[in-house]
Order: C-alpha cells, then sequence, then structure tokens
C-alpha cells in the first residue's frame, strides 16, 4: 500500500465548472483515482473539496485549520478559481472560504497560510492560473492568478513551483493526468513533468491547438468556412488556435471525443494568461494577420491548381 496523499481543493472566484469537468474525466477517470483502481495513484484522500465534501459549515472550517496545523500532511493544494485582491474591498471581502464564530476567513488567509506547507500547488482552469474572465478588464476586484499571486519563483515544500493546468474549464483528463503525474513525482515513483515559460505541463501544453486540430488540412489547402456549420478551417470566424497551446483539439474532451475546432467552435485561446482579453477577444474576430494569410494561401493554392490543370490540359 503507496502512502496516502491528501489533497486540500479550494475555490475562488470561479464557476465550478473545472470541477462539473473533473467529474467528467476518463483517462483516468476521477472514480478510478479516489477508490484506488490504479494501484501508484491509489491512497488519495479528497479531504477538503467546497463542492463535494460532506462535512460543512464550522466543520469544514475545522478541516482547513487542522491543515494548517500539518494533521493533513503531505497534502497538494489545488486552487480553482481567481483570487481577488482583498485590500480592495474596503470594509468588507470580495471571497470568503468559511466562517466561525462571526469570524470570515477569506480565500486569500487559505492561500497564504496552506501554500506554506503544502507539497505541491496546482491551480486549475483559467481562473485560478492566470486570473481568467474575473480578470478580464476592467477586473473590478484585481482577481489574479495563483501564479501570480505566490510569484513565479516560490517553491512548495517539495521544491516545486506552482503548476498550471489552463482552460476554461480544462478537459477533466488534462486534470487527472496532471495530479496523477505530481502523485508520482511526490512518491519519487516519476520525475516531475517539465513545465513551459507559464508553468503548464509540456506534455499536455507543449503544441498548438492549430497542430494537432484536425481541420489543420483544409487551413493548409485554403478552404476557410465562412459560416458556423461547414467542415472547414474556422479560422475566418475567429478561432485562435494558431496562437494557443493546447491539447484539445487532438485528444478530445471526453473519452477523446470533442475539442473545440475540431467540431467547428471557434479556439478561443482559454488556456493563455491573456485570456479573455486582446489578443483572444473580440472572440469571433479573427487573430491579427489571419485575413491576410488566408489571401496568400489562397493565392498560393489557387496557383499551384492553375499550373497543374494547365500542365493536365497540356498532356492531352
Ligand atoms: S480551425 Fe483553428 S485550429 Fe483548426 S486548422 Fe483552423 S485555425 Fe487551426
Ligand atoms: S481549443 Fe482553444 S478554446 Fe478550446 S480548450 Fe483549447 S484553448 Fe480553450
Amino acid at each position: 500500500m503507496v502512502e496516502p496523499i491528501n489533497i486540500i481543493w479550494l475555490e475562488g472566484q470561479g464557476c465550478t465548472g473545472c470541477t462539473i469537468s473533473l467529474t467528467n474525466s476518463s483517462m483516468p477517470a476521477l472514480a478510478d483515482v479516489l477508490t484506488g483502481v490504479i494501484d501508484a495513484v491509489s491512497n488519495i484522500n479528497l479531504v477538503f473539496h467546497p463542492a463535494v465534501m460532506t462535512p460543512w459549515g464550522e466543520k469544514a472550517v475545522e478541516v482547513l485549520k487542522d491543515a494548517e496545523k500539518g494533521k493533513y500532511d503531505p497534502f497538494v493544494l489545488v486552487l480553482e478559481g481567481a483570487i481577488p485582491d482583498e485590500e480592495s474591498a474596503g470594509e468588507g471581502f470580495w471571497c470568503m472560504v468559511g466562517e466561525e464564530n462571526g469570524e470570515i476567513y477569506t480565500l486569500n488567509h487559505w492561500i497564504d497560510s496552506l501554500s506554506e506547507k503544502c507539497a505541491v500547488a496546482v491551480a486549475v482552469g483559467a481562473c485560478a492560473t492566470y486570473g481568467g474572465v474575473p480578470h478580464g478588464k476592467p477586473n473590478p476586484t484585481g482577481a489574479h492568478g495563483l501564479l501570480e499571486h505566490l510569484g513565479k519563483d516560490w517553491k512548495s515544500s517539495l521544491g516545486l513551483p506552482v503548476v498550471c493546468i489552463p482552460g476554461c474549464p480544462p478537459a477533466g483528463d488534462w486534470m487527472t493526468q496532471s495530479l496523477g503525474a505530481l502523485v508520482l513525482a511526490v512518491r519519487g515513483l516519476a520525475s516531475i513533468p517539465e513545465l513551459d515559460e507559464h508553468n503548464r505541463p509540456k506534455f499536455l501544453f507543449g503544441r498548438l491547438a492549430h497542430d494537432n486540430c484536425p481541420r489543420a488540412g483544409y487551413y493548409s489547402e485554403g478552404h476557410f468556412a465562412e459560416t458556423f456549420g461547414e467542415e472547414h478551417c474556422v479560422v475566418g470566424l475567429g478561432c485562435k488556435g494558431l496562437i494557443s497551446y493546447c491539447p484539445a483539439p487532438g485528444g478530445g474532451w471526453i473519452n477523446r471525443v470533442g475539442g473545440c475546432p475540431t467540431f467547428g467552435a471557434p479556439c478561443l485561446g482559454c488556456t493563455e494568461p491573456e485570456f479573455p482579453d486582446e489578443p483572444f477577444s473580440p472572440f469571433l474576430k479573427p487573430p491579427e494577420g489571419v485575413v491576410m494569410t488566408k489571401t496568400i494561401i489562397k493565392r498560393i493554392i489557387g496557383g499551384i491548381y492553375q499550373a497543374y490543370s494547365l500542365q493536365k490540359g497540356g498532356e492531352r
């Protein structure tokens, strides 16, 4: 039996969409991880999760206070949702996670105290990683992600930086696979996943959405959809797959099915730090330079077809 590892999952300024997506994971499935079907990633206890845990009220607060005292070491701290700037809240507060005897505990309180003890800190979703929708202009609450909050140089008790699994939401498999890889690393059974410049695991976010999109053939052949529902490349309808690192079009969404542009939905760039602001919005506006690129590709392809048909004509 492997040593137990606990997970403390906090939720800040978010919509719980990441949690819902997590329950849709299939490779591996959340249920398989929590019930110990896979030996190397078994004995994982989800001791705190605001949406699915059994204790509530002050009993739930006790779990976090016990974690502060070391009862759940070693634990992985997971954040879903953005972190507000509580100093800008005046006499009120932007985001609370529990209260006890009339005392309010803010999300920031738990993040600051638990990040000092955690073995690994993981941000899941666009909001928790880089700020996401709450961080979009004009950002009235000063929302930001865990990477900015703790800092690029921050290290966990195991010497690991913040691990970011972005997406709005991330596919469930991205979360179970990344958390699984980190659990294996904590147990010394695998090396720490390599991260990119925005602290995303490279095994997931190492390629552009465009590079694994099944419509990329249409792009290179100059076949572009003019309206939704056409089978061609949707770059002219606003797809940002050319500037977004994401595995969705190739790896699918649930059971390898789905993945935004795969089914004709333009990529919105939800895995990128600037999302939902420029250059990813307006969502239905093609990225800069695309109109010109489309024209150039069409001219090149047109020229090749013309030369080919002239040659065929000459052969007859
Ligand atoms: S739909 Fe988007 S990701 Fe797919 S080929 Fe076109 S530009 Fe690239
Ligand atoms: S394809 Fe684009 S919109 Fe879809 S999950 Fe990936 S980055 Fe987000």
